[in-house]
């Protein structure tokens, strides 16, 4: 049976960027895959975009009415490889479990990409329930600024590390906010506020 896969990083560790490599590398050889994402993800509107300019066409936007099932049969073909799940962190947990039925009725690999995460570090909805019931799990690293593994994001309004403000600010929707990929180490320190070394 086919698994549904997590494959999760902070922000701008590259999972669009892998997201659309592996894509390519299905369609180079003649398969077709279908990539999704959460349509409240504004940031590219219909398409997926990478911090290093790639680009891809989204072929469903998923919201809370959208049955996924449904929405793959009406687009499958037998050469149909993978389903492709950017963003999943922003999902509902009855959409993730759609997903997991969806991988097993049609028996089609579902790869899901998410940040673990928010800026509090609080899981996200989706990606908490990814963790739970995704047959494969894999972390995608990036670098903290101080060279050690980044697994968190936190959020600067201002150019100013803050813990306020609304749980999801979409990357880009808003000039005054922006996001980093710090360590804990770096987390502790910078956005809590904890000399964890004196402690
Ligand atoms: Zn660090």
């Amino acid at each position: 049976m086919a698994k549904l896969c997590f494959k999760y990083g902070t922000m701008g560790s590259g999972k669009s960027i892998d997201l659309m490599r592996t894509a390519y590398n299905y369609e180079e050889k003649g398969y077709q895959v279908l990539v999704m994402k959460p349509k409240i993800d504004t940031k590219g509107n219909d398409c997926l975009d990478s911090r290093i300019g790639m680009q891809r066409l989204v072929d469903i936007l998923i919201d809370d009415n959208t049955d996924i099932i449904k929405e793959i049969k009406s687009r499958f073909t037998s050469n149909l490889r993978c389903v492709f799940v950017d963003e999943a962190q922003l999902l509902s947990n009855d959409k993730i479990d759609e997903l997991y039925l969806a991988s097993k009725v049609l028996d089609i690999p579902i790869i899901c990409y998410g940040i673990r995460t928010n800026f509090k570090m609080e899981g996200f909805t989706g990606s908490t329930r990814l963790l739970e019931i995704a047959e494969n799990i894999e972390e995608i690293k990036t670098l903290c600024v101080c060279g050690n593994t980044a697994r968190y994001a936190a959020r600067k309004l201002n150019g100013k590390y803050t813990l306020d403000g609304p749980d999801i600010i979409i990357d880009g929707a808003q000039k005054d906010v922006s996001y980093v990929a710090l360590c804990g180490d770096c987390y502790l320190q910078k956005v809590k506020k904890i000399d964890y070394k004196n402690y």
